[in-house]
């Protein structure tokens, strides 16, 4: 399951990419709603927007699409959980570098060093790299913040 999302829809792109799903975004790339519906079929990805009207060219023209509805990323997710089936994923180990979506690799502490700070060489084991950008990445803080929302989306969905 692959994804393309609009220009307005960057964090949910993001998110999606930390969830282990190749997701291009409109925003990152100069392209027209004409582009993305191009895009879409030609590389069979399902197509997420809160545009009404490209939604329905989408529908249109056999494409699959989400017309996202809220502007709540826990809301956003539990909606494609719902409509599309993703799984809520919480590993670097399967995921897509949050800012380019490239592939990560998992790499050696030895292969980190003076990459990334002391305190995080001292207190983690693992560590992943972007095979495009380089960006370097470990279950530090921000992780809390990915399970709590991952929590929320949960809770949002049981009471639905
Ligand atoms: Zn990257």
């Amino acid at each position: 399951m692959r994804f393309l999302a609009d220009a307005m829809l960057g964090k949910l792109a993001r998110w999606l990419r930390m969830m282990g799903y190749d997701t291009l975004c409109a925003a990152d790339m100069p392209v027209d709603d004409d582009d993305l519906l191009n895009i879409a079929l030609d590389e069979d990805r399902i197509l997420l927007t809160m545009d009404r009207e490209l939604y329905s060219r989408a529908e249109d023209a056999g494409i699959k699409a989400v017309l996202v509805q809220s502007k709540d990323i826990a809301e956003q997710l539990a909606q494609l959980v719902r409509e599309v089936g993703i799984e809520l994923r919480e590993t670097p180990s399967t995921m897509f570098c949050p800012s380019c979506n490239g592939r990560l690799v998992e790499v050696s502490k030895r292969e980190v060093v003076g990459l990334v700070p002391g305190t995080v060489m001292d207190t983690h084991q693992k560590f992943w790299m972007c095979q495009s950008c380089g960006q370097i990445y470990w279950e530090g803080r921000h992780w809390k913040k990915i399970r709590e929302t991952v929590q929320e989306v949960k809770r949002l969905l049981q009471s639905s």
